[in-house]
């Protein structure tokens, strides 16, 4: 349906999927909002809006919104849409929600047992119909290392700690966290890299976080240790993991995240016997309370005309 404008504020919902879910649920959290999608806007409307919601939108879309004061992501990793906020010197806030945070703590929980419970290789004993027990590890006998403390990092640390792991955790700062052992820098990366037997990637993808996965870096993990990486493909060289998967220096990866996405059909990632490939499902933004999220960040911007809290275009997230 085609923009109908009356003269009150619009705020544009930019995605490069479906809206009409997203613009139900906005709509329904901000009952006094005109939510209206980018395809529904004219280019002369467009350039009137201050305020857009995105939900991994083409950068691109964003060009003729040229009168922005903000622009709220429903989704937690911003990556792509940084480069041209940050040109435009444009606010830019990501989606920070408890919710997301459980659901992510839960995936994390959840892959870290089966690779814990080594259920990737007892799906393959099945195959070949093999009955062998393998040796069990009690969790207290199990480190788990997070590489991001942040929002999701921390909510899977406190997942990890109830069921009985331990965890160490690696960030920009050495955030401290009761339970957990905190690193910080090059040495502290490598300390972590050394003692997990299962590593957990939650970091933002950033210039400094690209390819932090590499051969030198897997080099440091100790023989046997499986990855979890739930944050970006990017951060993981493929060929470096899959080189120490063959090479047995890794036993097992699930991956939720890649540089290309969807995972192409030709991609060999697809059929590597210890890959686990899952399609960017570890923690989906629910609509219902992101929605909330955003309609108390629009509330107090449109009372106080202070923004929510706004990612930092220097650190990169
Ligand atoms: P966040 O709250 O910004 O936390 C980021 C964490 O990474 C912080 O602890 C930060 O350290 C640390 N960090 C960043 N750069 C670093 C560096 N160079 N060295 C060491 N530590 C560094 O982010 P979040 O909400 O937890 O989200 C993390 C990422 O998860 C997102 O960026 C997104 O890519 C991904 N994600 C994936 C899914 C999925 O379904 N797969 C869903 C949502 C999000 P400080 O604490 O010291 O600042």
């Amino acid at each position: 349906m085609p923009y109908d404008p009356q003269g009150e504020m619009v705020i544009a919902f930019v995605s490069r999927h479906d809206d009409a879910g997203w613009i139900a649920a906005l709509s329904a959290a901000m009952p006094t909002e005109r939510i209206v999608g980018d395809r529904a806007l004219i280019d002369g409307e467009a350039a009137a809006v201050e305020i857009v919601i995105v939900a991994d939108p083409d950068p691109a879309q964003l060009a003729r919104y040229r009168n922005l004061k903000w622009v709220q992501s429903v989704w937690a990793g911003v990556e792509r849409l940084l480069p041209i906020t940050a040109k435009r010197n444009l606010p830019l806030v990501r989606l920070i929600d408890p919710m997301l945070a459980q659901t992510m703590g839960e995936a994390v929980l959840a892959w870290t047992l089966y690779l814990h419970r080594d259920m990737p290789a007892y799906a393959a004993q099945q195959k070949q119909q093999q009955w062998k027990p393998r040796p069990y590890r009690a969790a207290r006998d199990v480190t788990v290392g997070i590489l991001g403390l942040g929002e999701l990092g921390r909510a899977a640390a406190s997942r990890l700690l109830d069921a009985g792991y331990r965890v160490c955790g690696w960030s920009q700062h050495g955030r401290p966290i009761d339970g957990v052992q905190s690193y910080l820098g090059h040495d502290g990366l490598r300390q972590v890299l050394q003692q997990a037997n299962i590593l957990v990637l939650l970091l933002p993808l950033t210039a400094t976080t690209r390819n932090l996965i590499n051969h030198q870096r897997i080099g440091m993990m100790s023989r046997g240790a499986a990855l979890i990486n739930f944050a970006r493909g990017a951060i993981v060289n493929s060929d470096a993991l899959v080189a120490a998967l063959d090479a047995g220096m890794l036993s097992h990866a699930v991956l939720d995240v890649f540089e290309a996405e969807p995972l192409p059909e030709e991609n060999t990632l697809w059929a590597h016997p210890k890959i686990t490939v899952l399609p960017h499902i570890s923690a989906p933004t629910n609509q219902l309370s992101a929605s909330k999220i955003v309609a108390a960040n629009v509330a107090q911007f449109r009372a106080t005309g202070v923004l929510p809290l706004v990612v930092d275009f220097e650190r990169g997230y």
